[in-house]
């Protein structure tokens, strides 16, 4: 602020009985008073600002130069917690300590430019800049003292880096994509900065719409479900189904659950999107049961947040009941990250679920670190052998050994098995010498709108 140079510490006194004059001094007071609080919110460590007085300064520094072009860089360090652990609080202090002044460096030799020392490990610097070189520069001297400071412990540093193009941004946003950036390379070696690029805006963009519009989509039925057939392999015949969500925006159009999924489970609303799929489906089974045909099991997807949810035992028996469906005939497909968190609890809501006549199946078989401990410790009616297992099967002889004894396997656990993903006559084949009959793929069904799927039964 000092730099600012701001020429207001004598207010003249001939204006003081003046509205204008009075209005001037309110003004001129509260400057003085965010000026105070700037310096009292400088960490005691570094003598940098705080987060909240880093953006307040920030912000009058971009207003102040309409024409200058800013940039924000964030930095983080990965696993700092273990540096302070390892090579104790002190040498962790002294690192941050050497950090913090090639940043108060920086921030005297470059014009229009503040640092901040948000908490820990985080600093953040708001620079003007012609070149994106400039940026790239200020974050090797930065990386360079962190890489010659003399401690015991691999320390990795990670860059973002947002640029404010066309006009001016709120800092807080720019704060916001650098940090994005950021978090796609912390902790990687190979990596030390990245820039907010447009696809991170898109993504951005499209988690904020998220955010934004899930509770009117999902009370406007945006939410639309679709269905895979499963199929016999040898005879063609559908065996079942998989609901799938699709988002129907009406601006954006269909929107893969790949999309919407993540910043769902992120903020916990993927429990009452789960809710409301499970309840389309135990629907759309009455409603032919009511019509005297013979449904076919439609499993749905147990998203991994039900883990915290204790009422999702009840809200599929629930459901169950109110719909006079039979259990079976609504699967549930859960994968291994449902069990992270709370092993042993997940364990027992699914025991209670198979005592009902639920079906556990096993989604995503292979892909992850402890599906074999889990078929060994808890008893699945079903595994559906992920796509990326049979991805190559054409051409890799051991991913055919794999596949081969993985179903064998499977066939002595008393498993029922299904594989997905299939794509190709070969693979159809393959899996069928192995043993191996149900499946769901491209080959036969892509997901289609359940009106579709019911017409096809
Ligand atoms: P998943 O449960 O493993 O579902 C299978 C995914 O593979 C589906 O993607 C399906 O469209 C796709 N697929 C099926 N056959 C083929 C094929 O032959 N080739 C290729 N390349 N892909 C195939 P989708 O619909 O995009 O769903 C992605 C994931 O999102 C699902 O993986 C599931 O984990 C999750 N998901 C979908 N709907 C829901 C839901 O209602 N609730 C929850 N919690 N998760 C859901
Ligand atoms: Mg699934
Ligand atoms: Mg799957």
């Amino acid at each position: 602020m000092e730099k600012q140079n701001r020429q207001m510490d004598v207010v003249d006194n001939s204006k003081q009985n003046t509205e204008a004059g009075k209005q001037e001094l309110y003004l001129y007071s509260l400057r003085k008073m965010a000026e105070d609080n700037v310096e009292r919110n400088k960490s005691p460590l570094t003598r940098l600002q705080n987060l909240r007085s880093f953006f307040y300064t920030g912000g009058e520094i971009i207003r102040e130069n309409p024409k200058e072009q800013f940039a924000l860089i964030a930095m983080d360090i990965a696993q700092f917690k273990a540096v302070n652990e390892f090579c104790g609080r002190d040498a962790g202090d002294a690192l941050l300590a050497a950090i913090a002044e090639v940043f108060r460096e920086l921030d005297a030799e470059r014009p229009m430019t503040i640092s901040s020392h948000a908490r820990a490990d985080v600093f953040a610097m708001l620079t003007a800049y012609q070149e994106e070189q400039e940026l790239v520069d200020i974050v090797l001297r930065i990386k360079k003292v962190i890489d010659e400071f003399p401690i015991d412990c691999k320390v990795l540093p990670a860059f973002g880096i947002a640029t404010a193009q066309g006009e001016q941004p709120a800092i807080s946003y720019l704060k916001d994509c650098a940090t994005m950036a950021l978090n796609t390379i912390k902790g990687k070696f190979y990596a030390s900065y990245a820039f907010f690029d447009e696809k991170m805006r898109k993504q951005q963009m499209m988690e904020k719409k998220i955010e934004n519009n899930i509770v009117t989509a999902l009370k406007n039925g945006e939410f639309a479900l679709y269905i895979q057939p499963k199929v016999d392999m040898a005879t063609g015949q559908i065996v079942g189904g998989e609901a799938l969500v699709r988002w129907v925006d009406p601006n954006y159009g269909v929107i893969s659950p790949g999309d919407f999924l993540p910043v769902l489970e992120k903020n916990g609303f993927v429990i009452d999107l789960d809710t409301y799929i499970w309840e389309q489906v135990f629907q759309m089974q009455s409603r032919l049961l009511s019509e005297g045909r013979k449904p076919v099991p439609v499993s749905v997807n147990v998203s991994r947040v039900h883990a915290f949810d204790e009422c999702f035992c009840d809200t599929l028996c629930r459901l169950s009941e109110q719909y006079q469906v039979e259990p079976s005939y609504v699967p549930l497909e859960l994968t291994e990250s449902a069990f992270l968190w709370d092993e042993q609890g997940m364990y027992q809501r699914l025991e209670t679920l198979q005592s009902k006549g639920f079906i556990a199946s096993m989604d995503d078989f292979g892909t992850g670190f402890s599906t074999m401990n889990m078929l060994k410790n808890q008893s699945m009616d079903e595994v559906k052998v992920d796509q990326t297992f049979i991805r190559d099967l054409e051409t890799n002889e051991k991913s055919r050994i794999m596949i081969r004894h993985t179903i064998r396997m499977l066939q002595e656990l008393d498993t029922d098995i299904i594989v997905e993903g299939v794509e190709t006559e070969e693979q159809r084949k393959f899996l069928l010498d192995c043993g191996c009959k149900a499946a769901q793929g491209y080959l036969f069904y892509r997901p289609m709108p359940w009106q579709d799927f019911v017409a096809l039964l």
